[in-house]
């Protein structure tokens, strides 16, 4: 898993987990990254964090300080197992019925809660363009064990 950091056309940064770099550029041409602030599709890579930067690729790039500061020394592969384990933990699986399920919870027709479960691009866009916040993970989070 590789974390980028990318921020869209109205500068808004955020983070985007995905399986390999092929992945992301795969995702990007197909414009199934948006922005959870806007949802605007039209989406820059900044500076990769360093644990996954080779250090030759990026150097042309201005260096976001704080994003390398808060990173470094973290093993990816247990960064990857924390944040699918927070997941996990802090999320009730619903699902295929995960759009039906965020709205509900958004308009208030649901317990408050965090949730997690499958969704189109084009749901997540639709959610997101509610104004509901909803991240796109590149994995399955139900099934951990298939991430290596
Ligand atoms: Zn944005």
């Amino acid at each position: 898993m590789i974390v980028y950091n990318l921020a869209c056309d109205q500068n808004h940064h955020f983070e985007g987990w995905f399986a390999s770099g092929d992945e992301f550029d795969k995702q990007l041409a197909n414009r199934q990254i948006s922005c959870p602030n806007c949802g605007s599709t039209k989406i820059t890579k900044q500076l990769s964090a360093p644990y996954v930067n080779k250090g030759t690729a990026e150097k042309n790039q201005p260096a976001t300080k704080e994003t390398e500061t808060a990173l470094t020394g973290l093993n990816p592969r247990h960064l990857q197992k924390q944040f699918i384990e927070y997941i996990m933990q802090n999320t009730e699986d619903v699902g295929t019925k995960f759009p039906d399920e965020a709205r509900k919870i958004y308009y208030g027709e649901s317990d408050n809660r965090s949730i997690r479960g499958e969704a189109s691009g084009a749901a997540i866009k639709e959610l997101q363009e509610e104004g509901i916040e909803v991240y796109g993970l590149p994995v399955d989070p139900s099934t951990p064990d298939k991430l290596n």
